[in-house]
């Protein structure tokens, strides 16, 4: 049976407690954490929205699997099973377990970018950028321009625009475009989905011009919510069907199992083609581990192929945006400016017009961020100048048309009253807006700053 609200399809069966903190405390650690919430202790935070990695809830199925972990150096039963999990689920043939995400995509720029190559995406990713930037290769942001617009209500605001596509081809030649990096749901444009319509015409582009497509899937469960909601044809498909149609057009996947698959650590490396798999186990060894574990326990690959079922769970992804939703709308109720529309794994708020009077080289995002944690205990993170960091020719601060505080909801961890009062302290926080100050680095680190840079307020 369909729920007609988004009811969580589980019940809770232990508890973490929290601390409760006063203010006093918290304006001492974040002058402690320099102002960046990545510095502050866990124990300090109450409701924690810094990220939905690698902090959501396993279910009693992923716990039990631990126990079924088979911790052999080589050949665990665990990745055989894993491996056909995301066949069946995903369509790819071949796994090349790492320990998260990025581990997959050092792999993935070393074996496909040479110096001198172009890499386009629907929109950058930090540490996606980053590896292609580390292997010679040069990122080139291919979104629709919608996505750059956070009062834009475009429905598949995660989509390609190809004439962006042709007219890099025509620049610096197919050759030159080692493959097309596409994400599903995309993180950095708010959670946008990209629609089946636009990745269909990108793998149409990429056979045309001889080049692979990749597929960034760390929420592809997400993105075929929205389209299950908003593509036309889709309403009667499952989120399991849409999740393997999506996955079926495009050749080599990179994953964080820490996102979607639910579980605390975990990534791999998927694809079709024998040869490439070959190579990517003769680089494994050196940066991971053995082909068959790649830097996970047994046990971990156990809960991820469990979670990887329970991800594409119909009842499970409409709960899991639901609660999203149900953040945003809560927010937008009070007028506090937020991306439009609603995200599938986060609230993002619109720093760039609640913060007006601070200019984006002081940080508005970061300053609103800190605010937040300051005065109620809810911890969020920036995305806008400080995520972005420097050009890495030029040394300028890339500049996003995107100002934010993302509010992240980890999968299946808190409730509906954890969403009121976070609605409640940004609507605080709104109403004292004007009295925020910018902020100055104290310390900035040169590469993903945002992750350990210190600040003081100007
Ligand atoms: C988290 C994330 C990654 C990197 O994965 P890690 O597991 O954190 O290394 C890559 N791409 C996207 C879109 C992500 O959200």
């Amino acid at each position: 049976m369909r729920q007609h609200s988004w009811a969580e399809p589980y019940k809770i069966k232990a508890v973490e407690l929290l601390k409760m903190t006063t203010q006093a405390q918290r304006d001492a650690a974040i002058r402690e954490a320099g102002y960046n919430t990545f510095l502050l202790r866990s124990e300090d935070v109450y409701i924690d929205l810094l990220t939905d990695s690698g902090c959501g809830a396993m279910s009693d199925r992923q716990w039990a699997g631990l126990m079924r972990g088979d911790e052999a150096y080589a050949g665990s039963a665990n990745f055989y099973r894993l491996r056909d999990t995301v066949e069946e689920y995903y369509s790819y043939k071949y796994t090349v377990p790492t320990h998260q995400g990025r581990g997959a995509e050092n792999i993935l720029s070393q074996l496909l970018i040479k110096d001198g190559d172009y890499v386009p995406g629907n929109m950058y990713f930090t540490t996606t950028r980053l590896h292609q930037e580390l292997a010679g290769g040069t990122f080139v942001d291919v979104i629709i321009d919608e996505a750059h617009d956070a009062e834009s209500e475009h429905p598949f605001k995660g989509n390609v625009d190809i004439a962006k596509l042709d007219a890099l081809v025509d620049e610096v030649g197919a050759d030159n475009i080692p493959y097309v990096c596409i994400a599903t749901c995309v993180n950095m444009a708010g959670g946008q989905p990209i629609s089946l319509v636009n990745l269909r015409a990108v793998r149409a582009w990429c056979d045309q011009h001889g080049v692979t497509l990749v597929h960034d899937m760390t929420r592809v469960a997400e993105n075929a919510h929205f389209i299950q909601r908003r593509e036309d044809g889709y309403r009667d498909t499952s989120i399991k069907d849409i999740v393997y149609e999506l996955c079926a057009l495009t050749d080599i996947a990179t994953m964080s199992s820490k996102k979607d698959a639910m579980v605390n650590i975990g990534g791999f490396l998927a694809m079709n083609d024998a040869d490439l798999y070959e190579r990517a186990c003769a680089l494994v060894v050196v940066y991971e581990g053995l082909h068959t574990y790649g830097g996970m326990a047994g046990r971990d690959m156990e809960a991820l192929a469990i979670g990887i079922t329970e991800s594409v769970n119909d009842d499970h992804i409409h709960a899991r945006v639901g609660q999203v939703e149900y953040l945003g709308n809560k927010i937008r109720g009070a007028g506090i400016p937020i991306v439009l529309p609603i995200g599938g794994h986060a609230v993002f708020l619109d720093a760039k017009r609640m913060l007006p009077h601070i200019p984006q080289e002081q940080f508005p995002a970061q300053s609103l961020a800190a605010e937040l944690y300051r005065i109620s205990g809810v911890r969020s993170m920036e995305r806008g100048i400080v995520s972005a960091g420097r050009d890495s020719v030029t040394g300028e601060n890339h500049k996003p048309e995107l100002e934010l505080v993302r509010l992240t909801i980890p999968r299946r961890v808190y409730t509906q009253a954890h969403m009121d009062v976070t609605a409640e302290a940004v609507q605080q926080v709104g109403q004292t807006a004007d009295s925020i100050r910018g902020l100055r680095f104290t310390y900035e680190p040169k590469l993903l700053r945002f992750f350990q840079a210190r600040f003081e307020p100007v």
